[in-house]
């Protein structure tokens, strides 16, 4: 199946020379969006595109450059801001636009001299979320955390019967999702230790969940099911995404109907929304091990067989408070790779979230659940990594953590790598724990 075009040749190149340095997050192969403005400014918002160390404002790009025919009306939602707009359009009006930036952008092109005058520095610039999150779910698609952590609370019975089965979610909030950068509050809650009765204060087992946002573009109606063909179409692009953990909450709460307050207090998410076109070179076959259950039949498809999976590899970085003071970098917790760590595809999980006519909205974020590779040390929470908090980790400077402690610096970070590709990142996402108020 033939999912690339023009716009990921590898040999193709920018007139922004800095978007043409090798292991760049942004080279002409990406451009993913994000809604922004000059920061400090009341200008209104618009919609860029990153391009190697530059922005691409689409505000000032539709207003001093010519563009082709038929590519303005799914500009001019841009240049006003409006991402949810051109998401809701669907994959024939993505491809449009992408197909036309990639040329506007690629060295040779007539535009350049228009353009160059439309590039803001993305250091002074603020982000909004891209669009507005109607709704926000998170999935359990990562069967190594699912094992891990399954037998941290359930010793005897790690995974349970329908994991093979069905792709466990569970509603998370939306307001509460938050971009890249900002501070993570200690929440309190009621928490239950070695005491006869619970207690209520500030918790102290904060954690953080290294996984995928996928962005819902085109929705569909109340009782109208999503196959899995038509599931490919409503993906419109994927972040890094933490969802943030309060694990003594989380075990005192979540029997008998799942997470709660444990979750809803912080999500985060990367500005740059990375689209699934972009994705495309790292497109990979959808692979059970051998002896599991394949899914039931609306849950499968040939496409999703040949090409469903994404590799995308991811890691987790610590910056603690004391190593910032001392000038140390931050060190990296784990990395794992989504190819190994997900047991159900994207499709698969929009395919099942609308199996029962429920109905996602443009804008809806879904998470795919921890993505933690297959070996020790490979765990995408401290939950894993620390044994339950029983074995606490050392850090290079000689601290030690079982969680997250006040002053702690957390990033998420993404990328695809493959032969015959050039290199994509998916930008990075930040948060740093200021103690409970
Ligand atoms: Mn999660």
């Amino acid at each position: 199946m033939q999912l690339t075009d023009a716009t990921h040749d590898p040999a193709l190149t920018s007139w922004v020379e800095s978007a043409n340095a090798p292991g760049h997050d942004f080279p002409i192969q990406n451009l993913p969006y994000a809604r922004l403005r000059v920061a400090g400014t009341d200008d209104s918002w618009r919609i860029g595109v990153a391009i190697g160390d530059h922005v691409l404002d689409l505000q000032l790009a539709t207003q001093q450059s010519p563009w082709g025919e038929g590519i303005g009306g799914l500009l001019e939602p841009l240049a006003a801001g409006d991402l949810a707009t051109v998401m809701a359009l669907g994959p024939r009006a993505w491809k449009l636009v992408r197909e036309a930036l990639s040329m506007a952008l690629a060295e040779g092109s007539d535009q350049a001299p228009f353009l160059e005058l439309c590039l803001l520095d993305p250091h002074r610039l603020e982000y909004s979320l891209p669009c507005r999150i109607g709704d926000y779910t998170d999935f359990y698609a990562g069967i190594h955390h699912a094992r891990t952590v399954g037998a941290l609370f359930r010793p005897d019975n790690p995974l349970l019967p329908n994991y093979p089965w069905v792709p466990i979610g569970y509603h998370g909030r939306a307001s509460s999702v938050l971009l890249e950068g900002g501070t993570i509050q200690r929440p309190f809650g009621q928490t239950k230790g070695d005491a006869p009765e619970p207690a209520f204060g500030p918790i102290r087992r904060l954690d953080y969940e290294l996984e995928l946002g996928l962005w819902i573009g085109a929705g569909n109606d109340l009782g109208q099911r999503v196959d899995m063909t038509a599931a490919e179409a409503r993906l419109f692009g994927v972040t890094p995404l933490n969802d943030w953990s309060a694990r003594d909450i989380q075990a005192w709460e979540y029997q008998p109907l799942g997470p709660f307050l444990a979750k809803s207090f912080a999500t985060s998410v990367s500005p740059w929304v990375v689209t699934f076109e972009a994705l495309a070179p790292f497109r990979r076959p959808f692979q059970r091990p051998a002896g599991d259950p394949q899914p039931l039949p609306y849950l499968d498809s040939t496409r999703n067989r040949e090409c469903g999976a994404l590799d995308i590899h991811l890691e987790a970085w610590l910056q603690t408070a004391q190593m910032k003071a001392a000038r140390q970098p931050a060190v990296r917790l784990s990395q794992a790779n989504a190819l190994e760590a997900a047991y159900w595809t994207p499709a698969q999980l929009v395919a099942h979230h609308t199996s029962n006519g429920c109905n996602l909205q443009v804008g809806d974020l879904l998470g795919t659940g921890t993505l933690s590779g297959s070996q020790p040390g490979q765990g995408g929470s401290l939950l894993e990594l620390s044994s339950g908090g029983k074995v606490p980790l050392t850090l290079p400077d000689g601290e030690k953590r079982t969680f997250l402690e006040d002053g702690d610096t957390l990033t998420l970070k993404a990328f695809c790598e493959a032969p015959g590709a050039v290199r994509i990142g998916l930008g990075s996402v930040s948060g740093t724990i200021a103690p409970a108020a």
